[in-house]
């Protein structure tokens, strides 16, 4: 904004001085018309002139052969009205106007409300032509037109999504051998969609369609078709595809497609007028071209249920592709293509970072190689090794680590003996995902964590695991309880109880491992349909009595597994202690340290 009152404020000065300096030599031209009063006189006399027009002591005179010029009377002249009606001359009087003394005041008030207009005028015509302009040139500003040549990256650059990855070679073929399947009749989709989670290779994907097909690339968000001009997005969907069509092959990729593609006339405000005709607009050109003229439009996004339904009809975006978290494998796979150009130390087991990092999309694990690069050029070494590959995972799990944060001894030993007594319990209940390590370096807002490695993604929990980790996520408040007392206990337990409360309940409600209320579903939540936001339904359809006896049950489920976690804990309270020695010393544990303390060794 004050780039704008600066703009006007120099385009006013500079209109200004070219007006006054116009006005100036107007003036003085004007100026130079005077002649002195006597020769006027010598005139009047001689019969030569026609009319006066008097104005105070100026006077304007036309002569006969209507030549103009102006004069002052120098003083009270009584004679000059009787001559000038003796000469037959015609007196005009005028208004007595005192700002034509004043030549600048004049020009500044005559001029400034027009100056305003012609600079506002300016600025206006600029911004629509601007914005109009943006509009024409779609690649230019918002999208990059990026040609095949440019591309390159291929199948072998992505990982952990093999059925997208065989979804979309039958895309590539297409491109690639179109005449192949035209031959056959065979129907290639015009528009696909990939719904996935952010960062799980979406658009990776829609690029290798080009890089391996070898045609030209566009793309653009979804955000950046809505814009603040009613009709600007439409016109860039327009020109988006009038260029694509001139360039075929190709693929037009639409990031982020439900900021254009929400479904119509929902929402706040009932309804976007200028999204709508975007999405209108995006309609009419899908329906325009035909399937043949090879250009497919690849959209992406993470909330399919919030897209129209009218994006999704046959011809429009009929095929879609899932693409998920990876999994292990994938994870692990994805970590090697990351790993291709950095230097890793031997030592460096990727399976175990893979087994470490469930829940990790492709651009987290991208991300966790590139961190521990960089830590590795902080630290001056000269191969990247497990220390910051580890560092680097919990930093982005976590946060990063608070070196700075004060604790007294005694918070530290409090921290040391809880997250001891997750280790212990966890160590010793059977069925449990081996320990990975523990820490009581505070980071974001944990003070210390007990982290585990499943063996595998755990996709189906059985009745003793998820016992197990109840009795695990308490051991932290048993430790607590059995060194400190029961009057003070910290509150440093409020996640554990939480998770492990949510897994009874679900134990119950949604498994069905309870004997007493079956293998039924009792669901109490609201509706879980997202797109429904505006007109939540909430059906109630369990009876409190029903209700009491889950809390009953799951209230036996924690009961039960917490005796056996303090059981455990109170014969092996030896090793408690010695874990909290540990602990304060090294701050952080790994497996084989863990092992030698629960094996009372010394470490
Ligand atoms: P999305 O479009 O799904 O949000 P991107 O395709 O933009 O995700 O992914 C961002 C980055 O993450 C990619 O440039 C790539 O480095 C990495 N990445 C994501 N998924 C994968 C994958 N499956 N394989 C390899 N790298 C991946
Ligand atoms: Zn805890």
């Amino acid at each position: 904004m004050k780039k704008i009152i600066k703009k006007i404020i120099a385009y006013v000065f500079i209109i200004f001085f070219i007006m006054f300096f116009i006005q100036n030599v107007i003036y003085k031209s004007y100026n130079n018309n005077y002649i002195e009063y006597s020769k006027f006189i010598t005139e009047l006399t001689q019969n030569k002139i026609k009319e006066v027009k008097i104005n105070d002591k100026e006077i304007n005179v036309i002569k006969k052969n209507n030549d103009i010029y102006n004069t002052y009377i120098p003083i009270d002249d009584n004679k000059l009205l009787d001559t000038l009606l003796i000469k037959n001359v015609k007196i005009i009087g005028q208004e007595h106007n005192k700002s034509n003394n004043n030549i600048i005041i004049t020009i500044i008030s005559s001029w400034i409300p027009i100056l305003l207009f012609i600079c506002f005028w300016i600025y206006f015509t600029k911004q629509i032509y601007n914005s109009s302009k943006k509009a024409i040139s779609f690649n230019k500003n918002k999208s990059k037109l990026s040609k095949s040549n440019k591309i390159k990256i291929t199948l072998k650059d992505i990982a952990g999504c093999d059925e997208a990855k065989e979804e979309i070679s039958e895309i590539i073929d297409f491109l690639k051998y179109p005449n192949k399947f035209k031959k056959i009749g065979g129907k290639i989709p015009k528009g696909v969609l990939m719904i996935g989670p952010p960062g799980t290779g979406k658009t990776l994907l829609a690029k290798a369609i080009a890089g391996e097909s070898n045609v030209s690339f566009f793309s653009i968000s979804g955000s950046d078709f809505v814009e603040m001009f009613i009709g600007v997005g439409a016109s860039r969907v327009r020109n988006m595809f009038d260029q694509a069509k001139k360039n075929t092959p190709c693929i037009i990729f639409i990031d982020e497609i439900d900021a254009v593609g929400k479904k119509r006339g929902i929402g706040i405000n009932g309804g976007n007028d200028e999204r709508d005709q975007t999405l209108n607009q995006l309609l009419v050109e899908m329906d325009g071209f035909e399937i043949n003229q090879n250009v497919i439009i690849i959209a992406a996004t993470n909330r399919p249920d919030m897209l129209d339904n009218a994006l999704l009809r046959p011809g429009r975006f009929d095929r879609k592709i899932y693409i998920n978290l990876p999994d292990i494998k994938g994870r692990e796979e994805i970590l090697k293509i990351h790993t291709r150009n950095v230097i890793i130390s031997n030592d460096v087991d990727l399976s175990l970072i893979a087994r470490s990092t469930p829940g990790f999309s492709g651009a987290d694990l991208s991300n966790l190689i590139n961190e521990a690069a960089l830590l590795t050029v902080r630290l001056k070494k000269k191969k990247i090794t497990m220390n910051e590959l580890e560092k680097s995972k919990d930093k982005i799990i976590m946060g990063v680590e608070r070196n700075s944060m004060v604790m007294t001894n005694k918070q530290k030993e409090l921290i040391a003996f809880h997250e001891s007594g997750h280790v212990i319990i966890g160590y010793l209940i059977p069925k449990h995902d081996p320990i990975h390590k523990v820490t009581i370096i505070p980071r974001g807002y944990t003070l210390g964590v007990t982290c585990f490695i499943p063996k595998s993604d755990s996709i189906n929990e059985n009745l003793k695991k998820l016992n197990g980790q109840i009795s695990t996520l308490y051991g932290g408040r048993i430790a607590e309880e059995l060194v400190y007392g029961k009057k003070n206990i910290s509150t440093g337990a409020y996640n554990d109880i939480k998770v492990a409360t949510l897994i009874a309940r679900n134990m119950i409600t949604k498994w069905g491992f309870s004997e007493k209320l079956g293998p039924l579903l009792y669901n109490n939540e609201t509706n879980d349909s997202i797109f429904l936001e505006n007109n939540k339904i909430t059906t109630k359809y369990i009876s409190d009595a029903t209700l009491y006896m889950i809390d009953q049950e799951i209230k036996l489920i924690i009961e039960k597994n917490y005796i056996k976690a303090r059981n455990l804990l109170i014969k092996n309270i030896d090793i408690l202690y010695s874990m909290k020695d540990a602990l304060i010393k090294y701050e952080t544990l790994n497996y084989k340290q863990i092992c030698n303390i629960m094996n009372r060794k010394i470490i």
